[in-house]
C-alpha cells in the first residue's frame, strides 16, 4: 500500500511512517520542516530494508501541484501537518492559521478528487477550558476570548474537523478525526513548549525545572507507539468512517507532580522554578487547567486500550534524551 503522510517528519509522523515502513508499505511525506526535522528520519533513510520504500518532499502543504500528484498516487492519506505548540502558535498566529485552516482544505479537496480514504489529526486542545474528567467526544466546547491567541490553535483544528464532516456529508469523503491529547516518545523536542522533553532535559542538565503557572493544571500522557496503533487501527478499520475519536493514555498528574516525579527517576539535582504564565508566554495567553481523555469510544471501535503507563513513557524518554 501507498501511504501519504502529511507533517511526516514530526514527531508523531516520523514514528507512523516507521511503523508503515515495518509492514511492508510505501510511505510519502510531505512537510515543510516548521517543527519537523529530516533527523526523526535519517534512521529510516538509512535502513537498507526500507530504501525505495520512503519517499520524502519537503515541501509545505498549500503547494497544490505537490499534494495533487501525491494524493493521486497514494492509497489512503494521514494528515498531520499542522502549526503545533503552544509557543510556536504565539509566535506565528497567522501562519498558524494559513496552515491549519488553507492547508486542511487543501488536503481535503485533493483527497475528495481522488477519493482517497484521510486521517485527519486534530487535538485535545479542540475542548478547550473544561475543569472535567474525563472528556467525551460529544462534549461541548469553551473556548477564551479572541484577543487570547491560544485559542486560535484550539479554534483551527475544530474548523478542520468540521471541514473534514462536512466533506464526509456532502460527498461522501471517507474521512476519520483522531483528537490526540498530551503525546510524548522518543525524538519529541522541547523546544516548542513540549514539557515532558523540556523538563527532562532540564532534569538531565541539573538545572532547574520550569513549571508553568502554580503547576496544578493537569495532563494525561500518552506513549507515541500507542498513538501510533490507535492510529493505524482507525485507518483500518471499516467502521471509524466519519467518526471523531480521542486518542490518549491513562493516568492523570499535575505538573507540579510530574515535575518531582522526573526529579526522581533521573536522579537530578534540580529545583523546582514556579514561573507566572505571563512571564512565560506573555498576555495572549490562557492554560488549559484538566485535560484527560475519555478513550471509551477507541476501545468499542477498534479494541485500543493503553500499554504504557507514565513510569514506562518517563523512562523511555529519559533514555533517549540520555542518548
Ligand atoms: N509546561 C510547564 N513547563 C514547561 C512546559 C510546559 O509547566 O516548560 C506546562 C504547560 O503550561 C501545560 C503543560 O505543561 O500546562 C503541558 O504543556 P505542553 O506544552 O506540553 O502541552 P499542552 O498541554 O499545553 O498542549
Amino acid at each position: 500500500m501507498r501511504v501519504l503522510i502529511t507533517g511526516g517528519a514530526g514527531f508523531i509522523g516520523s514514528h507512523l511512517t516507521e511503523a508503515y515502513l515495518e509492514r511492508g508499505d510505501e510511505v510519502y511525506i510531505v512537510d515543510d520542516l516548521s517543527t519537523g526535522s529530516e533527523d526523526n528520519l535519517r534512521h529510516l533513510k538509512e535502513n537498507p530494508a526500507y530504501q525505495n520504500r520512503l519517499f520524502v518532499h519537503i515541501d509545505t502543504i498549500l503547494n497544490e501541484p505537490t499534494l495533487l500528484e501525491l494524493t493521486g498516487i497514494c492509497d489512503i492519506v494521514f494528515h498531520l501537518a499542522a502549526a503545533v505548540g503552544v509557543q510556536y502558535v504565539l509566535d506565528h498566529p497567522l501562519e498558524l492559521i494559513r496552515t491549519n485552516i488553507q492547508g486542511t482544505e487543501m488536503v481535503l479537496k485533493l483527497c475528495d478528487k481522488f477519493k482517497k480514504k484521510v486521517l485527519v489529526a486534530s487535538t485535545s486542545e479542540v475542548y478547550g477550558k473544561h475543569l472535567h474528567a474525563p472528556l467525551v467526544e460529544t462534549d461541548n466546547i469553551i473556548y477564551g476570548p479572541s484577543s487570547k491567541f491560544r485559542w486560535s490553535y484550539a479554534a483551527s483544528k475544530l474548523m478542520d474537523e468540521f471541514t473534514a464532516l462536512a466533506y464526509y456529508r456532502t460527498t461522501g469523503l471517507q474521512v476519520i478525526i483522531a483528537r490526540l491529547f498530551n503525546t510524548v516518545g522518543p525524538r519529541q523536542t522541547g523546544a516548542y513548549g513540549m514539557v515532558i522533553p523540556r523538563l527532562v532535559g532540564q532534569a538531565l542538565k541539573n538545572e532547574p525545572l520550569t513549571v508553568y503557572g502554580d503547576g496544578t493544571q493537569t495532563r494525561t500522557f500518552t506513549d507515541v507507539a500507542d498513538v501510533v496503533r490507535s492510529l493505524m487501527g482507525l485507518m483500518d478499520s471499516e467502521k471509524t468512517v466519519g467518526e471523531v475519536f480521542n486518542i490518549g493514555g491513562i493516568g492523570e498528574i499535575s505538573i507540579l507532580d510530574l515535575a518531582l516525579k522526573i526529579i526522581k527517576m533521573t536522579g537530578s539535582s534540580s529545583q523546582i522554578d514556579l514561573i507566572p504564565y505571563d512571564k512565560a508566554f506573555g498576555k495572549d495567553f490562557e492554560d488549559m487547567q484538566r485535560r484527560v481523555p475519555s478513550t471509551e469510544k477507541l476501545l468499542s471501535y477498534i479494541g485500543f486500550e493503553p500499554s504504557s503507563g507514565l513510569d514506562d513513557i518517563l523512562a523511555k524518554v529519559i533514555a533517549s534524551l540520555k542518548g
